[in-house]
């Protein structure tokens, strides 16, 4: 029996794309054939939009295709997790729908995982279709995590990449509520390695990523695998009462050498205002990891399925 593929692929509201995407991914498909047998697991993220029709539609006409439809949506986290629990390949890919990742690479990532690698990642040379903002806060991210965080984690890496069967398992063992992928990615360990590629800008339809949800990745990025801000805290806080001492100590020698002199108050005002400053930055530090220790401790599911249509080819269980 051949090994078979399983390409995992997370779609919210994609119904301009789905098809063109199903096209070039079924030639890849077909250019494997002759050493893999391959299969789609399409999720679908609660889109508002035809995707579900789009996929019933699929589902019907190709053998190769299941599709998992989540309750609603959760969140490209919750959509690739799902899709990693169903995956039953001995290889598994994760892929985005709108074509930002070409699929042809998906045979790359084969030869080398045959080599034995257990991790191939694509790795981007170029980003179009993405704003100088979007590019140099991006960097300035992965340049930060990788200086702050214990694992390495690869940089202008998204989640386009092949998993081995173990690699898959070791990722599923993981069921943390604050899922920062690209950090259980390396998290997980084994033999990796790197695809260069060039990221094109997206087919069709928009994107669902803005400002707002990149700055909530970037800080769950940091709290899930550092604790460098708590550390930080008592630092600065550390420093801070150090010179308070000193300054004390040496007003009250002054006021005992040489009596009250003028009332003080610009010095008064700032030490309280930095002292205050201080305190309420480490409190609100504090409150975002207390804010996780509580999502974690409800331990609720990671998403919920709607429906499930296995493909039709499905031999394994
Ligand atoms: N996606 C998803 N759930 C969401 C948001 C996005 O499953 O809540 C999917 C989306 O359909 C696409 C992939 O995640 O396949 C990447 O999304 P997008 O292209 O919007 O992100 P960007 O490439 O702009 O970072
Ligand atoms: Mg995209």
């Amino acid at each position: 029996m051949k090994p078979l593929l399983t390409v995992i692929v997370p779609a919210y509201n994609e119904q301009e794309v789905l098809l063109e995407f199903h096209q070039r991914l079924s030639k890849v498909f077909d250019d494997l054939s002759p050493e893999l047998d391959s299969e789609v697991l399409y999720v679908n993220d609660g889109s508002k939009d035809r995707t579900q029709e789009i996929l019933d539609r699929l589902t019907e006409q190709d053998q190769r295709v299941s599709s998992i439809e989540l309750s609603r949506n959760f969140g490209k986290e919750a959509a690739m997790t799902a899709g990693f629990d169903y995956a039953k390949g001995d290889a598994v890919v994760i892929i985005d729908a709108d074509l930002q990742d070409p699929p042809e690479l998906i045979k790359d990532m084969v030869s080398h995982w045959q080599q034995g690698y257990d991790v191939i990642y694509a790795q981007r040379t170029e980003r179009e279709g993405e704003t100088w903002l979007k590019k140099a806060t991006a960097s300035a991210f992965y340049r930060l995590i990788s200086k702050i965080s214990k694992v390495q984690i690869p940089k202008d890496t998204g989640d386009f990449r092949l998993m081995s069967r173990r690699a898959v398992d070791s990722l599923n063992r993981l069921r943390e509520q604050h899922r920062f992928m690209k950090g259980l990615f390396a998290f997980v360990g084994y033999p990796q390695k790197a695809l260069l590629y060039h990221r094109d800008a997206r087919a069709a339809g928009e994107s669902k990523f803005n400002f707002w949800k990149l700055w909530n990745f970037a800080l769950e990025g940091i709290t899930s695998f550092t604790i460098a801000p708590l550390k930080l805290a008592s630092y600065i806080g550390f420093a801070t009462a150090f010179f308070a001492f000193v300054y004390g100590a040496y007003v009250v020698f002054k006021t005992l050498l040489f009596g009250e002199s003028v009332p003080g108050y610009p010095s008064l005002m700032v030490a309280i205002l930095f002292i205050g400053g201080v305190q309420l930055l480490f409190i609100g530090i504090l409150g975002e990891y207390i804010g996780r220790i509580y999502n974690e401790s409800k331990q609720r599911p990671l998403y919920f399925i709607h429906q499930y249509h296995q493909a039709k080819s499905s031999r394994r269980d």
